[in-house]
């Protein structure tokens, strides 16, 4: 335990900072520098008072009110959840549109990594096969089939990192020509379409399901042409197609069948490519008091390089940037921008109202234990991954980025690891950034995870889950700026295969969760 007493406090405006040290600090603590004692024991990651906190006034941190105080808090008090009540959440009138014009960020050149040009011009990170299911039903054969893939063919394939089967519950049973229908459909279709996956689409499909694979991959949707300058139809094995005999020969069908897919993968080699052709998706979970503080920044920083370097940088989560919405509104690159992530996120207040809830249903018992009072201080240090780039660009749920959509994007998801997580899939992410303070085993099948730890002593835990320690910058022992070029360049080579990520090497997959806002019948 660090004797000498360690707070963070945000904004020279802030009432509250937060205790850094590791177990927290003790009553009676003198901090010197702010002329108070701790009056409570205060937890790491958890607020102290700065100052006398009258009944009903703001506290503050991050230079924003993010509650008020239910009764008077001396100075020198444990500032925790429940002496705060939340204040309301900011109408979406009357916002600052595209007002802020940030200086143009200096260009940065020079920056490769090795990567699987595909025929669209995207690039992978992984070279991957991937099965396509239309339902649910057909899941446990996939899964049986993509064992024997792994086991029996990939031995031959050595240039192929590995297969996937791109499980859902989604196919059947559902209204599917509901006005929301088309998110999961379109998610489903984009995922199919992933750069990690070279353009190799095949579907296993059931034969009687509502989603047929003519409706998940209509003519037109694979941008691959065959020798003869067409699109190749579509490559589907059919569960249900009377060809099939017994169990067996719908795993033969498979197996045969991903065979001419990978003969195609295996040929393919890494070519050096600029950073440019990185499309990185930026998420938490597990949030801490510290992912706003160290994790969080550092990310944004982050994000700062690879706008600069031309890439993409997605970040998301609707309930964590909704108590931010001026912020973003007002960082939008132009008026329609603004007016964009006024429609997502407007249309997701609906959708939360349908359910009656609303964006404080995100926080969890973990993030209060973490020093997170609620939703508004939860976001305050969620957005800042987002850097400080204009927002180039908004991308609704299940939709995938055009090649020409560079820079920072909002991809309006839910803040679910893996619904947020498999819509960036979708959205043409080949690689994921994800930042947690109170730690979480995350991981995904279709592109590597980057684990980014909040604090030393989770990165210390578990340090054969944790990819980077930013906690170092409460430590004092790295700036916010060296985190990020150290995030940039662990990027480079984690999207060149030069580095694993302990998701990648302990095979840590969580399972695709598909947006589905229709009902179900
Ligand atoms: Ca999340």
């Amino acid at each position: 335990m660090n004797a000498h007493p360690i707070i963070i406090r945000m904004q020279a405006t802030d009432n509250v900072a937060i205790v850094a040290n590791e177990g927290g600090l003790p009553a009676g603590t003198a901090l010197p520098d702010e002329g108070i004692t701790l009056r409570d024991k205060v937890p790491q990651a958890h607020k102290v008072a700065l100052v006398d906190i009258a009944a009903g006034a703001a506290v503050i941190r991050y230079g924003v009110p993010i509650g008020y105080a239910r009764t008077a808090i001396a100075a020198g008090s444990w500032v925790h959840e429940r002496l705060l009540d939340m204040p309301a959440a900011r109408e979406l009138q009357g916002l600052p549109m595209a007002t802020v014009k940030p200086a143009p960020l200096p260009p940065l050149e020079g920056y490769t990594f090795e990567g699987y040009r595909n025929a669209d011009g995207s690039v992978g990170t992984r070279n991957l096969l991937a099965i396509t299911t239309t339902v649910q039903c057909v899941a446990g054969v996939v899964e049986i089939a993509v064992e024997r893939i792994r086991k029996e063919l990939l031995p031959k394939y050595p240039n192929v990192d590995g297969v996937v089967g791109l499980e859902h519950t989604y196919g059947c049973g559902v209204a599917i020509d509901a006005p929301e229908a088309p998110i999961p459909i379109r998610t489903l279709r984009n995922i199919s379409l992933n750069p990690n996956f070279g353009g190799e689409v095949m579907v296993v499909s059931l034969g009687c399901e509502k989603l047929q694979p003519e409706r998940l991959l209509p003519p037109g949707s694979i941008p691959i042409a065959d020798k003869r300058g067409e699109e190749p139809a579509l490559d589907v094995v059919c569960l249900q197609d009377s060809a099939h005999v017994g169990f067996m020969s719908m795993i033969d069908a498979i197996l045969a069948t991903a065979q001419v897919h990978l003969e195609r993968l295996n040929a393919r080699r890494r070519e050096t490519v600029p950073a440019s052709e990185l499309v990185v998706g930026v998420q938490c979970g597990g949030s801490d008091a510290f992912s706003g503080v160290t994790a969080n920044p550092a990310v944004g920083y982050m994000a700062d390089l690879l706008v600069r370097a031309g890439a993409t940088i997605m970040f998301s989560e609707n309930t964590e940037v909704r108590d931010a919405v001026e912020q973003l509104t007002s960082r939008a690159a132009t008026p329609e921008v603004a007016e964009a992530i006024v429609r997502e996120l407007g249309w997701y207040d609906q959708y939360l109202e349908r359910g009656r809830v609303d964006r404080a249903a995100n926080t969890t018992p973990g993030n209060k234990a973490g020093g997170l009072s609620n939703i508004v201080e939860k976001a305050m240090g969620s957005i800042i991954k987002s850097g400080t780039a204009p927002i180039a660009h908004v991308l609704s749920p299940g939709n995938k980025l055009a090649r020409e959509q560079r820079g920072l994007v909002y991809a309006a998801t839910p803040a679910s690891d893996f619904i947020c997580g498999t819509l960036q899939l979708a959205a043409g992410m080949n690689l994921h950034v994800f930042t947690t303070g109170r730690g979480t085993p995350y991981g995904l099948a279709e592109c590597p995870v980057i684990k980014v730890a909040t604090r030393t002593e989770l990165a210390r835990r578990w340090h054969d889950l944790m990819d980077v320690n930013a906690g170092r910058v409460a430590d004092g022992e790295l700036s916010i700026e060296e985190a990020g070029w150290e995030l940039f360049r662990l990027l480079l080579d984690v999207a060149s295969g030069k580095k694993k990520t302990w998701a990648e090497q302990w095979k840590l997959h969580n399972a695709l969760v598909l947006f589905n806002p229709a009902p179900v019948t």
